[in-house]
């Protein structure tokens, strides 16, 4: 399965719906050893700063969220993790409405990455797999916060 390259379009729609991404640690517990198994990165954006706008229906929102999942679902391709035992979800949260304190609760959409793996291909792997999806999203405009 390939994916259409990013267009255009879509990195000034970033520019336009702020874009930015979270990044989260997913750890299990195993023997009473914390391992590193995965990692979740939260593509969030927003069209409207107005504080009161919450319709779940919003057909604005939905185009962000489009756009939000246009971006994940490039991702792989982009980072040829099909090579590595990588297990690599998107859920885009429909019909959801995120409100950020750190946007000050303007009302967002989100779309979540999650990347993870049964087992480690070495000391640097999870190093560079973030370096790997931190570059990529730098080069589409979007910043980590
Ligand atoms: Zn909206």
């Amino acid at each position: 399965m390939t994916n259409p390259p990013l267009n255009s379009r879509v990195q000034s729609l970033v520019i336009e719906y702020g874009v930015f991404w979270q990044f989260w640690p997913q750890f299990e517990q195993t023997h009473g050893e914390r391992r590193l198994v995965g990692f979740e990165v939260e593509l969030v954006g927003s069209h409207t700063s107005d504080l009161n706008h919450l319709d779940p229906a919003c057909p604005r929102c939905r185009n962000v969220r489009a756009v939000l999942l246009s971006i994940a679902n490039a991702v792989p391709a982009d980072l040829a993790l099909c090579v590595n035992p990588l297990l690599y979800n998107v859920d885009s949260h429909s019909g959801s409405i995120l409100c950020l304190p750190a946007l000050g609760n303007r009302s967002a959409v989100w779309v979540s990455i999650y990347i993870s793996w049964s087992r480690s291909n070495g000391q640097s792997f999870e190093t560079d797999l973030l370096t790997g999806v931190r570059t990529l999203l730098n080069k589409w405009g979007i910043h980590q916060r």
